[in-house]
């Protein structure tokens, strides 16, 4: 026998039953999106490796290590299979023009690529839910996005404050970020031997990283470093306070905390996260902020802009540690079929039922026609369904099919086949949304 052939590492294959989770968070974020007014884009998944490289910044752990770039063997073109979303977003509306009439509130759900070392909660493809609202300035945007993370969590189960809770921090802008990191460099070289030789490297190059080391031997140095809080101006702290402020009057606890910053070099201003205690060394589910210089560094006229992006894979092993179901997929109705029962009928009255919307599953006969009714009745049962279609001869031959209750207790009745639209809707369950 041929060898079978493997997915490649840390890329998942995602099947049913787990497949229905998925779109069921897919099916949430929609609603959200629509609630809020985003609407959905979609961009390539290959871009110019150029666009990381000066989106992002060099110097970050995702170009510097975690790209799947290679080139084109046609022509030679370098290409990165996108690490995230918002850069290949930002060329999008640039290339388009698409911001000329005004700000636009936009969503993507899709895959990323990152070459790490794959552990749980940490995959080579992953997926992410991103929201970017592009060309507005105030801090209401900034708040409103924060307020849709945390609908999102009320409208899947999870409790704010114990299951996810909310980080923020202000980064300030170019300049202040510019007199904080002489500061932090200072600080940081009076205490070089405490350094690790990650942090020695890097000292010049990104020595705001530093602060989000996990290394416990430079804890003391890190919180003894400068506070970037400390170097913002009236405006930028105008600005934080104009956000949490919403977050106050909305109820949403949050905790500010003055190391945070994010791994991409383009955001300013407000940054934040969501962050659980449940999963492990993996913790941040959702993360984002205000990246107000990025459109004009990616060559667009420039304009403000603010967004986030969350990993569904650990939001929903969240879910599932916290124990929250999706709903129920089950069909409302499992099709029996007796030897001998013309095919004719059973499909046509099937399709009437699901031309009403009725979730009906047909039993598939093998070559040697129908399995016996018994072992059908059983798979009617795993199926979950509310109702057996029980298409025996002597009903058929009556025009009739047999509805078997399967979930709750109650007698069979017989339906005319004729007239399958009359009764479609006692077979379905009651709205609950
Ligand atoms: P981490 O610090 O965990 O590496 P990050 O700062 O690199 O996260 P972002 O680039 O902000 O993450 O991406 C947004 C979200 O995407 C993260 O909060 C996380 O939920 C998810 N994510 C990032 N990298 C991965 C990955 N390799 N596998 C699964 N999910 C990921
Ligand atoms: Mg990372």
């Amino acid at each position: 026998m041929a060898e079978i052939l493997k997915a490649v590492k840390g890329m998942n294959d995602i099947l049913p039953p787990e497949s229905a989770r998925w779109e069921w968070l897919e099916d949430v974020v929609r609603k959200l999106m629509r609630r809020y007014g985003y609407q959905n884009v979609r961009v390539p998944i290959v871009e110019p490796t150029a666009l990381f490289v000066r989106g992002l910044g060099e110097v970050t752990d995702i170009v510097e290590k975690e790209m799947y770039s290679f080139e084109d063997s046609l022509n030679g073109d370098k290409l990165t299979l996108r690490p995230e979303g918002t850069a290949g977003v930002v060329r999008a509306m640039n290339e388009h023009s698409f911001l000329y009439e005004g700000g636009k509130r936009l969503f993507y759900i899709g895959p990323m690529f990152r070459h790490e070392r794959p552990q749980k909660g940490r995959y080579r493809q992953f997926h992410q839910v991103g929201a970017e609202v592009l060309g507005f300035a105030g801090p209401d945007v900034d708040a409103e996005l924060i307020l849709m993370t945390a609908a999102l969590w009320r409208d899947l189960g999870l409790a704010i404050g114990s299951d996810v809770s909310l980080q923020i921090n202000s980064l300030g802008q170019p300049e202040e970020r510019k007199a904080h990191r002489e500061a932090l460099i200072a600080h940081l070289e009076a205490h070089i031997d405490l350094l690790d030789d990650e942090a020695k490297r890097r000292l010049h190059s990104n020595p705001l990283r530093i602060l989000d080391t996990k290394n416990p031997a430079m804890q003391a140095v890190v919180e003894a470093a400068p506070r970037l809080i400390d170097f913002l101006g009236e405006a930028s702290l105008a600005h934080f306070n104009a956000v949490k402020a919403v977050l106050d009057a909305a109820g949403v606890p949050y905790q500010v905390n003055t190391r945070l910053v994010r791994g991409m070099d383009y955001y300013n201003l407000t940054v934040f996260e969501w962050v659980t205690a449940r999963l492990g060394a993996q913790g941040t589910v959702c993360g984002g902020g205000r990246y107000d210089g990025l459109i004009e560094q990616l060559g667009g006229k420039p304009a403000p802009a603010v967004g986030w992006g969350l990993g569904m894979e650990r939001l929903l092993l969240l879910l599932e540690e916290v124990g929250v179901a999706a709903p129920s997929t089950a069909p409302d109705a499992f099709a029996v079929v007796f030897a001998g029962t013309p095919l004719p009928t059973v499909l046509t009255t099937i399709e009437a039922l699901r031309a009403q919307g009725v979730q009906v599953v047909l039993n598939p006969a093998g070559k040697e026609g129908p399995a016996s009714p018994k072992s059908q009745f059983k798979k009617a049962d795993a199926s979950g369904a509310r109702f057996a279609l029980v298409f025996g001869p002597d009903e058929v031959a009556q025009g009739q099919v047999a509805v078997k209750p399967l979930l709750e207790r109650g007698e069979q009745v017989l339906r005319p086949l004729a007239d399958a639209t009359a009764w479609a809707s006692t077979l379905q369950a009651p709205q609950t949304v």
